[in-house]
């Protein structure tokens, strides 16, 4: 018998929560404690602990990450029949988003570098009118923000930041989040910050779009049961989340840290392969997702699953071919780095917790797989 070897998971929450189990009991009690449980005292301290953390002026905690994003649209006045310029590569938060408030998701390509928005492609697809763009900053690598910036503003179009997988993330000492009119946030679990459910936040130094969306998130009540904008509804955060993610909110720097130092070991071992590795420059790459991309896909995959490491694909379908559009003309978009990058993306383990033995065997898997070619 071959002794069974551990599972190598892509993310592995139990152990952040094992080192953090006393300070989670900590803020259980606090808040059970204080009797309020929605948008109070523990809300507003992280809206204000996270804008500094972040360099905007303010925050507003919303529900969820997708709701970041609506409501920021809708702060913007994004509404029916308005299009949206967005990327087709990542995971369709940014299209469901749009498609809530009825706008008309305008879909252009990333660059092949960092499968981000592609700024030449942006100057392309802003020769048509369009209300807002959407940037998505993938797998923790920010998009080439001073050239989307300037030509975003050349053209008076304002825009949304979706740094969902970007926490902390920077460009020239410039967070994500704080280059456009507003950035949006999630904490879903697995996020470089997670909660212990789901959570948001929308960013901005804009303080008439953050009341804005401070409306919005609450019904479009300007005081109690005075609606003064459309548009809104319940997308509020419970005290708890709160609680746990400000407890939580000083570890992150270490915590994103690590993440790269795993990115950069693989990267260093995989440098003779016949792979893509993501670039690692500067801090404007925080290791959300470790992503490579390579034409033998099934087969590294296999070779892993084999060896008992998990993957995942981020994300296998354009936006535009999703199955929801049927014959909708979104179908008859082809966009070549997108396309590619659906065919050949692969993630491996990459979380602060991995052990440095974990690294290694994912690294051996790796080079197994290309060897037996
Ligand atoms: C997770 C994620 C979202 C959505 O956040 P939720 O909190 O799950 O709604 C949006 N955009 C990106 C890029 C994400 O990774």
């Amino acid at each position: 018998m071959i002794a069974s070897v551990d599972l190598i998971p892509l993310q592995d929450l139990k152990r952040q929560h094992r080192v953090l189990a006393k300070s989670v009991r900590g803020v259980f009690e606090r808040v059970t404690e204080s009797g309020w449980f929605i948008l109070g005292n523990e809300v507003a301290q992280l809206e204000l602990e996270f804008a500094r953390y972040i360099g905007a002026k303010e925050a507003v905690a919303v529900a969820n990450g997708t709701d970041a994003l609506e409501l920021a649209l809708r702060a913007l006045g994004v509404g029916r029949g308005d299009s949206v310029v967005l990327v087709a590569n990542a995971g369709f938060y940014g299209s469901a988003s749009v498609m809530a408030v009825g706008g008309n998701s305008i879909f252009v390509d990333v660059d092949p570098k960092r499968l981000t928005l592609d700024p030449e492609m942006l100057v392309r697809a802003l020769r048509e009118p369009a209300k807002a763009i959407i940037v998505t900053h993938l797998y923790g690598q920010m998009a080439e923000m001073p050239k989307i910036l300037s030509i975003a503003q050349t053209r008076g179009v304002p825009v949304v930041e979706d740094c969902a997988q970007a926490h902390g993330a920077s460009i020239n000492g410039k967070c994500a989040g704080t280059w456009g009119a507003l950035g949006c946030f999630s904490f879903y679990p697995t996020k470089n910050l997670g909660a212990l459910g789901d959570a948001g936040m929308v960013v901005s130094s804009d303080v008439h779009l953050s009341e804005r969306v401070r409306m919005l998130r609450q019904y479009g009540w300007k005081n109690k049961y005075e609606i003064r904008v459309a548009g809104g509804r319940n997308s509020r955060m419970d005290e708890l989340q709160a609680a746990i993610l400000r407890m939580k909110l000083p570890h992150l720097p270490e915590w994103n840290s690590r993440r790269r130092v795993v990115a950069e070991q693989y990267n260093k071992a995989f440098a003779t392969l016949d792979i893509t590795l993501p670039e690692i420059e500067g801090d404007s790459y925080v290791a959300h997702l470790y992503v490579v991309r390579t034409t033998k896909r099934a087969h590294l995959k296999d070779r892993l699953e084999k060896d008992g490491i998990q993957t995942q694909i981020h994300y296998p379908i354009p936006d535009y071919r999703q199955p929801i559009f049927g014959s909708h003309p979104n179908k008859n978009t082809c966009l070549k780095v997108t396309e590619d990058a659906c065919s050949q993306v692969l993630s491996l383990p990459c979380f602060p917790e991995l052990e440095s033995e974990e690294v290694s065997r994912v690294i051996s898997s790796v080079h197994k797989a290309f060897l037996k070619n």
